[in-house]
């Protein structure tokens, strides 16, 4: 019997980690032959459909969530009427939750795996391959626990089915070569469940947290650390739900990792200052935290049972980043109870305090199954009833207050995330907060329709047309000075400049900035093949360090190509 195991991603770079661990929990099933195929949402839906059929599976199994459970609906109705003898089969979040109700809705669906996957579905494999629970009569399946599945008439629901009570007992899908690792990322869990319930949460349904073995963890992460794997996404909810258990871990990455980058959620308020003495020693960049801020109004995370010591957590990301060289990037979301759009400005105001390197902000999703369903009906919220169910509404924020904090959160990614405004972001600090500063910047292009797409030397543009504006304007000069640092620092100027740069290019390559390629030259010993560039800029003010004193002084900019690397800026004051 020929097993198809799929998913559309949302984009081209994830791998999943879900298919792989079925095929691994499937591995010991005698007569099953598996293929894992990956695709995106973003495919012609045709493609799709013509690379299922060219499969000639017996079986094809989708792995569901939010944002493809609709090209996947589609996908699997087609699916059968060119095929109908194929058994479909749905698992995933985006199903678990409403199994009984897609099937009556959705006749192209045989099979539902409720929750989690490696227990119901080798049982489930093992009676599709005997020949039987295929077509016809299902009887057979109804053994099978965590389930729901579609027999003749009816749809049929069985009992639920425990957790797994060792997660060990699912093979690993490393070590049987049976994940992806050469995607630029790639998805690892340590363990499953979140010791926390935040209402709005699907992991808020499942009680407790269950680990791998030590041995296990170290043993997949070795081969993904061989492999260099360039990221690697740890799923975990809550990866430092156990302090003792995540500094082993991290220990065991900073002493065998080669070239991989590493992602992890945690609690900020958890952190131990023994985490924070290991943290310290690992290089630059090489992890990064995902912080759920959430709210900063402590009445509002209760409403919705999240637990939370801010002013601990507070403390703790502060000393991520001073103390360690983890890349930190903090998460808010819009919408809970009680937060209207000042309080929203309010929960946004303190995260510039703490530094991070990205702030992601969300309109809250009213997930399947989790308990903001009730809250939300209780407090009369509007959302979209389609995936991902984004609020509309709330009794605290009109629709059109959440189209602007949406625009918040994409002038956040375009200005600070990104990291090529730094200079501006501390200009404007020192004479506006931060979070005032993204707030009017939204309103203003709320009234003008900030483009879809941006390029960078547009982004500046457009940034400075605000700046010049609608900033204090005894604060221009600097804003001018600052935004042309970063602008120098981002790539070399040439063409049509923004109006930023007037007057301020005191020479470049061949002229005053001749005698600067010659120096550099002789001294780097570069490559055959590099390239160097240079300009030399005015400024009115010290833009080197902050409180960018008045000082009227010329900086020279070295662009330094070197063939397989990226290029590199130098400056140099003159
Ligand atoms: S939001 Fe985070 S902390 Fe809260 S239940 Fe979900 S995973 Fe756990």
């Amino acid at each position: 019997m020929k097993l198809l195991l799929t998913t559309l991603h949302a984009k081209y770079v994830h791998a999943s980690l879900a298919l792989p661990c079925l095929a691994a929990a499937c591995s010991a099933v005698a007569g099953v032959e598996a293929v894992i195929r990956e695709y995106t949402v973003n495919e012609p839906s045709d493609r799709l459909l013509r690379r299922l059929l060219v499969e000639e599976a017996d079986v094809v199994a989708f792995s569901c969530y939010i944002w493809n459970i609709e090209t996947t609906l589609r996908l699997a109705e087609e699916l059968k009427l060119l095929r109908p003898q194929t058994f479909i089969i749905l698992g995933g979040p985006e199903v678990s939750y409403a199994a009984a109700d897609i099937l009556h809705r959705y006749p192209a669906v045989d099979c539902i795996i409720r929750g989690e996957g490696e227990g119901s579905f080798p049982e489930l494999m093992t009676i599709l391959a005997s020949g039987t629970g295929r077509s016809g009569d299902r009887t057979s399946l109804g053994a099978i626990a965590g389930i729901a599945f579609r027999s003749q008439a009816a749809v049929v629901t069985t009992p639920d089915r425990p957790a797994l009570a060792r997660l060990d007992d699912i093979p690993s899908p490393f070590r049987l070569g049976l994940a992806d690792r050469d995607k630029p990322l790639v998805y690892y869990e340590t363990s499953r469940g979140c010791p926390f319930s935040c209402a709005f949460c699907m992991s808020a349904l499942e009680p407790g947290v269950r680990s791998f073995s030590a041995e296990r963890i170290r043993d997949d992460l070795l081969l993904l650390m061989e492999a260099e794997v360039a990221t690697v996404k740890l799923v975990d909810r809550t990866f430092n739900y156990d302090a003792a258990r995540a500094n082993e871990i991290w220990a065991f990455i900073n002493e065998h990792n080669r070239t991989s980058l590493f992602h992890f959620e945690i609690a900020a308020e958890l952190l131990t200052d023994a985490n924070l003495a290991l943290l310290s020693r690992v290089p630059e960049g090489v992890f990064r935290f995902e912080i759920g801020v959430q709210s900063g109004t402590p009445a509002t995370l209760d409403s919705v049972a999240r637990r939370s010591d801010l002013p601990l957590l507070y403390a703790n990301i502060r000393r991520l980043r001073e103390e360690t060289g983890v890349v930190v990037h903090l998460d808010l979301i819009a919408g809970l109870p009680g937060e209207d759009f000042d309080g929203f400005l309010a929960s946004l105001a303190p995260l510039f305090k703490l530094s991070p390197h990205h702030i992601q902000v969300e309109p809250l999703k009213v997930l399947k199954g989790t308990p903001m369903r009730r809250i939300a009906a209780r407090e009369g919220y509007l959302f979209s009833s389609h995936p991902p169910y984004k609020i509309l509404q709330t009794p605290w924020l009109s629709f059109a207050d959440i189209c602007r904090i949406e625009l918040i959160s994409r002038l956040l990614d375009l200005v600070h995330n990104n990291g090529r405004f730094p200079t501006l972001l501390r200009a404007v600090r020192g004479t506006i907060p931060l979070h005032r500063f993204f707030a009017d910047l939204a309103a203003y292009w709320d009234a003008r329709e900030l483009p879809q797409q941006l390029a960078l030397a547009e982004l500046f543009r457009l940034l400075w047309c605000y700046c010049e504006t609608e900033l204090p304007s005894e604060h221009r000069v600097l804003y001018g000075d600052a935004i042309r640092y970063d602008f120098c620092m981002t790539e070399y100027p040439s063409g049509r400049l923004p109006g930023f740069m007037d007057g301020a290019l005191a020479g470049r390559d061949g002229g005053t900035g001749r005698d600067l390629i010659d120096t550099a030259r002789s001294r780097l010993n570069l490559p055959a093949g590099s390239r160097i560039r240079a300009v030399a800029v005015r400024f009115a003010h010290d833009c080197l360090k902050p409180p960018f004193t008045p000082l009227s002084n010329t900086l020279s900019f070295l662009y330094l190509s070197v063939p397989g690397r990226r290029q590199e800026v130098r400056v140099i004051p003159r």
